[in-house]
């Protein structure tokens, strides 16, 4: 089939598809958790004390016992079997940011040839999966290949369904044999307990007496765009690199601002149908789903779960969008920027810490104790933000979300803290030091008692901030769509943990051994929160993210970073400031924090190369010969036109070939540049690969756009972007 005829092919098929039959609705009821093994089918399975214990476990984070591990095997098993699964995985999170499985059967063949179902307490909580598949950024050589999987209490087991049968899941972390964390989860964990520990100290020191453990939070809004596969099968682009690396911009896109919140296609609503009826099946609280801004986008955000367990309920979302979509004859693309000049996809990480004695940490309240609180947890977020602004950076920094930020359309490059004009404003006037006297609108007393309370909704939205704070969490706008959440947690939790540490040691200097009251209290946190102001200011900004005054003013006068890619993100990893902070609370080695750069480093330039390959393929064999063709055509068609004496003015035809020529010649340099090895360090590679090599992609691609607005439309070999965004 030439170009054409595969895409009227693909079009036809599209058009005269069958509606996917309508599973029958279930009652959410009936669905819920269905397919998780939690807390309460635990309690109605378990011993009481076996139950109690495990609880514990699970609440508090207090280490496992060992004899309980067996009974809660045992039950688990139980319940898996009864649900129809024949095997377990210890499922984890490794470094590339996608989600790992190990399988084993249950089976245990017997010596009278027959077989038994087997799971031990020890099979739960340790696995041995082969790590040396997975990154490890030299903490292992391949031959060191041991790497061990152990059991996460606080992330409840499931079952996964498919075709062939269901499989019993085991969240666990994923450690070398040394004990280094070689995944994701291991260092969320530990900078949960170590935001906790910090979290209650200062609750201490602020007069609190009954202080629960201190959980973050997580909401993550998901945006991702749908293309049916029978374009997308004729994209090696969108198949192999998950984004469109040729289309020239359709005559229509977004520009009629009428997609966001619209009618949801009936192809699309089957699809979020289906979608949630799994995720609710396995516990996940989707709640909302509705286009985008863009044709062809759409979000679904689950309600807000504690960190651990969001990070992982959010790499089972991706998953499910993506495996529900090809049963819906989808491909789901979750890449940050799939059409170059239409709106591209974040995920939105909302983020608070609380717990159940004092509540939403986060919350500016109601009662003037709380706000005391919520000021100093506030200046604790203000002075992360600044401190560590580099971190969060590098924590969002991968080639694909390059392209979003920076951009007119997502949160800049430069790292600040959005807070809404009310509470801006109150921080304001803590840094002039104007907040002695009595209370009235929009000048108050920070002493405890006469602190008024705050208005929920501390001020508008912002759109632009890369860092906004929405009313009782911050919402960190940067993170890219495919990305695993648990990056930027750990960097937001480690942050507000050193913070809180700072704020607590400079509250017990002045204390001493002396218990004050609240009064007091009240007068001393007054300086702490103005030096965290005088210090840390610079990076409070409520104005136009996006606008050039602010790219000058924040580098200029506030002397905030502005880091545009990836290749200058990643090596802050190596700051002694982003060193010390991880070192200083548990949450990653300088070992670990190293590997974690080279891990990141080496996909950053591997995801590059690898579309700069395929650029230079598509180039030559699919585009290149569509233009000659068409060259080919005209001319025959130019030369018997003048045998019948028309003349024709031969410019335009001139003017193809002479882009095929730069688009042809483009992919031929490309590919030389890409064998280029020698580098003299990771950064070097990185910069060539963010610099030359992304400027000849640009350039090839900017021929073969401009080819397909000139050569016969029939020749055209890759579906258009009108066709992927606007035909379901
Ligand atoms: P919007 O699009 O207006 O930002 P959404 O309702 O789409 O709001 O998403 C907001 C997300 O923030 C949801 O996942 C929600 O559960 C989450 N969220 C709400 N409160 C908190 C909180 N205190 N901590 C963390 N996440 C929260
Ligand atoms: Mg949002």
């Amino acid at each position: 089939m030439t170009g054409n005829e595969s895409r009227v092919q693909a079009i036809y098929e599209i058009t005269n598809k069958e509606p996917i039959e309508a599973k029958e609705s279930n009652k959410l009821e009936d669905i819920w958790a269905s397919h998780v093994f939690s807390l309460s089918k635990m309690q109605a399975s378990l011993p009481k004390g076996v139950f109690k214990s495990l609880q514990k476990t699970v609440k508090t984070g207090e280490k496992l016992d060992h004899n309980v591990a067996d009974a809660v095997a045992a039950a688990m098993r139980d319940w898996a079997m009864s649900m129809g699964a024949k095997f377990y995985a210890h499922v984890f999170y490794p470094l590339t940011g996608g989600t790992a499985e190990k399988h084993d059967g249950f089976i245990s063949p017997q010596s009278d040839g027959g077989v038994i179902s087997e799971f031990s307490g020890k099979l739960l909580i340790q696995g041995e999966p082969d790590g040396s598949s997975f990154p490890s950024g030299g903490i292992r050589d391949t031959f060191e290949a041991r790497g061990y999987t152990g059991w996460d209490v606080t992330s409840p087991a499931y079952i996964l369904e498919n075709d062939r049968g269901a499989t019993l899941c085991i969240p666990t972390v994923f450690v070398s044999w040394t004990g280094e964390a070689l995944d994701k989860k291991t260092p969320l964990l530990r900078s949960i307990a170590v935001v906790d520990k910090a979290a209650k100290r200062l609750l201490k020191l602020l007069g609190n007496n009954e202080i629960s453990s201190v959980n973050s939070s997580c909401g993550a809004e998901q945006e991702y765009f749908l293309v049916d596969t029978n374009f997308a099968n004729l994209r090696p682009d969108l198949l192999m690199a998950g984004r469109t690396l040729f289309g020239m911009a359709p005559a229509k896109d977004q520009q009629f601002d009428d997609h966001y919140f619209g009618a949801i296609p009936p192809r699309v609503q089957a699809y979020m149908h289906d979608v949630e009826e799994t995720l609710y099946k396995l516990g996940i609280p989707a709640k909302t789903s509705h286009n985008e801004v863009a044709p062809g986008q759409f979000e679904i955000a689950p309600v807000f779960e504690s960190a651990n367990v969001a990070s992982d309920h959010q790499q089972q979302i991706m998953t499910t969008l993506r495996d529900t979509a090809k049963a819906h004859g989808f491909i789901c693309l979750l890449h940050e920027k799939p059409f170059a000049g239409i709106n591209g996809s974040g995920k939105h990480v909302n983020w608070s810490i609380g717990n159940s004695t004092q509540g939403n940490l986060l919350d500016p309240g109601d009662t003037p104790e709380e706000n005391l609180q919520f000021l100093a947890f506030c200046a604790a977020v203000i002075r992360g933000v600044h401190m560590y602004g580099p971190l969060m950076r590098a924590v969002i920094a991968t080639a694909s979300n390059d392209h979003r930020l920076g951009a007119n359309e997502a949160p800049p490059a430069i790292m600040s803290v959005y807070l809404g004009s009310q509470l801006e404003d109150i921080f304001n006037q803590i840094k002039d030091g104007k907040l002695t006297g009595s209370s009235h609108r929009g000048e108050m007393n920070l002493g405890v008692d006469v602190l008024p309370p705050l208005a929920k909704d501390a001020g508008d939205r912002n759109r632009t901030s890369p860092f906004a704070f929405t009313g009782n969490r911050f919402e960190f706008r940067a993170v890219g769509s495919s990305q695993s959440v648990s990056g930027p947690l750990i960097a937001l939790n480690t942050m507000m943990a050193d913070s809180l540490g700072w704020i607590s040691d400079q509250l017990e200097s002045k204390l001493g051994d002396r218990k004050a009251g609240p009064e007091e209290v009240g007068q001393l946190i007054q300086p702490i929160l103005k030096d965290i102001m005088d210090k840390h200011g610079a990076a409070v900004f409520g104005g136009n993210g996006y606008s050039e005054e602010w790219h000058k003013e924040a580098v200029e006068q506030r002397g905030l970073l502005n880091i545009p890619t990836t290749a200058d993100s990643l090596p802050y990893l190596k700051d002694p400031i982003i060193k010390t902070l991880f070192e200083s609370t548990g949450v990653l080695s300088p070992i670990e924090l190293e590997s974690r750069f080279e891990v990141y480093a080496e996909q950053y330039v591997l995801s590059i190369e690898v579309e700069a390959k395929l650029v230079a393929d598509m180039a030559k064999t699919l585009i290149y010969p569509a233009v000659m063709r068409h060259l080919s055509e005209v001319a025959g068609t130019v030369a018997n036109l003048s045998d019948i004496g028309v003349s024709v003015d031969k410019a335009q035809v001139e003017e193809i070939a002479s882009l095929a020529k730069t688009m042809f010649d483009g992919a031929n340099e490309l590919l030389a540049a890409i064998a280029k090895h020698d580098f003299g360090s990771t950064e070097e590679h990185m910069n060539y690969c963010a610099g030359t090599i992304r400027d000849m992609m640009n350039k090839v691609r900017d021929a073969a756009d401009t080819l397909e607005g000139e050569i016969a439309d029939d020749l055209w070999p890759l579906p258009t972007y009108e066709e992927m965004l606007f035909i379901k």
